[in-house]
């Protein structure tokens, strides 16, 4: 076991300067490892504390990993003469060093970076204008405004620019969200404003969260502000401040600024004030380069004949194309099968013939129950908790929106619900999408995660 703990301190040394690896990293001494625990020694309580805010976590990440499940931390720290507690003294120059380490910064995908990621006609300039902003981010291209449809790897380019901007300065601090994070991160620390307005607020937080501490800001799928008004207000004063600070923001969207419904104007405009940079579909050769590359990734061997059939076929996304070959793989090693042009043509004539993004009443109750972590046994159900009824109620709401399905065919899938119920329960809530934001964010959240699939 204990030979885990040094795997893993060796799988961070290589991003740390070897004179802090000496300094902070080789003087931590792992006592014990049983199940679920790990005894540390540290020589101090500074360096413990350091230790602890600077290395653990990616360590314990990449522990967790290995030994697949999650460990309690216990230190061990000698009593302390009080020079050794005073830091600036006791170690100087080293701590300055140490603190412009930062690990990967949370929220970075480590799939997504610019090696990963195949050029082609239709995302050059998406990919040119990423890399220039990662280059030198704050100076000319502010905001970068990168849209296009699903699938087309706008989140991609998002994250290699975080990923190359940490490793050209490991001490900034990178935010990285989707705009559904920002506006729920909004909502709660608002709610808790209101009921306790004294107090030192989440609000304040918040606000020093987006606008005081980022040197950079990425953040996805911007759509997601349309209609929310307060949240936008919040946005507008947290991009006015980053900008004036000449900090990069980077924004990812479906739409172009000007097309954007139910955004205001002001912040539309200042959406355009930097580059606009589209990501498009990519064409036949593009798409067979995305292919070579992940089977690459993957390691999995796949024939050129192969991969232009499968280019071929599916023409609408990457995701979908990487879809597409995990399924080939997935099958493949299921009949033992070899990946050749016959097998992928007999699988890809199923893919294709399967509905293409059809809302079965079945994945929407899936996603509802899923959202509101309710079994999804509960949510067909009769129970009639409101913490059930709820999210019951919605369901129905969306199969009917989104499938047209007859109403008794809908409460046929909700445990034979009489149709006058489900009629009910679609009113109820079409009114209370009309009436509440919340909700109604919730809804329109719950449809694009299905829109997505
Ligand atoms: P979007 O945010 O535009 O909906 P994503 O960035 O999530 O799309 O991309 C979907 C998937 O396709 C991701 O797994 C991404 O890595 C992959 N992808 C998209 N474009 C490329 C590309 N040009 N090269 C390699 N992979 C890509
Ligand atoms: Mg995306």
């Amino acid at each position: 076991m204990i030979e885990l703990w040094g795997e893993a301190v060796r799988s961070i040394e290589e991003r740390v300067k070897p004179a802090n690896r000496d300094q902070w990293l080789r003087p931590i001494e792992c006592l014990a490892i049983s199940e679920g625990r790990i005894r540390l020694r540290a020589p101090n309580r500074y360096h413990k504390e350091w230790f602890e805010d600077n290395f653990l976590p990616s360590i314990l990440e990449n522990l967790q990993m290995r030994a697949h499940t999650s460990f309690a931390v216990e230190f061990e720290v000698p009593e302390e003469s009080p020079m050794t507690a005073k830091p600036q003294e006791a170690v100087g120059e080293s701590v300055r060093e140490v603190a412009a380490w930062r690990p990967t910064p949370a929220g970075l995908d480590s799939r997504y970076t610019f090696e990963k990621f195949v050029v082609g006609a239709r995302n050059q300039f998406g990919h040119a204008a990423a890399r220039m902003v990662a280059s030198a981010p704050g100076s000319k291209y502010n905001p970068l405004f990168l849209y296009g449809g699903v699938g087309l790897g706008k989140t991609h380019l998002l994250h290699a620019i975080g990923h190359e901007i940490h490793r050209q300065h490991p001490d900034w601090r990178i935010t990285v969200v989707t705009c559904e994070q920002f506006v729920s991160h909004f909502i709660r620390s608002m709610m808790n404003q209101r009921r306790q307005p004294s107090s030192i607020s989440l609000m304040e937080e918040f606000r020093s969260y987006y606008r005081e501490k980022p040197d950079i800001l990425l953040v996805d799928d911007i759509q997601f502000l349309s209609n929310k008004d307060s949240s936008q207000d919040e946005f507008f004063h947290s991009f006015n401040a980053l900008h004036l600070a000449q900090k990069q923001i980077v924004l990812t969207c479906d739409k172009l600024p000007a097309e954007l419904p139910g955004v205001e104007e002001r912040l539309q405009s200042r959406f355009a004030w930097g580059l606009i940079a589209e990501i498009g579909h990519p064409d036949l050769e593009t798409r067979v380069a995305i292919l070579k590359r992940k089977a690459e990734i993957e390691q999995m061997a796949l024939g050129d004949d192969v991969a232009l059939a499968i280019a071929t076929a599916i023409r609408s996304n990457v995701r979908e194309l990487e879809g597409a070959l995990l399924q080939l793989s997935a099958r493949s090693s299921i009949t033992g099968r070899s990946i050749d042009k016959e097998f992928a043509d007999e699988v890809l004539k199923d893919l294709v013939s399967a509905t293409p993004q059809g809302f079965s009443i079945e994945s929407i109750q899936r996603e509802v129950a899923t959202y509101f972590d309710i079994k999804l046994h509960d949510l067909r159900g009769p129970k009639r908790i409101q913490s059930v009824a709820r999210p019951r109620m919605i369901a129905m709401y969306l199969a009917r929106k989104l499938t047209g399905s007859s109403f008794p065919e809908i409460g046929g899938h909700f445990g034979g619900k009489d149709h006058s119920t489900v009629i009910s329960a679609v009113k109820k809530i079409e009114r209370l999408v009309a009436e509440d934001a919340n909700l109604r964010s919730v809804v329109t959240t719950l449809e694009s995660h299905l829109r997505q699939r």
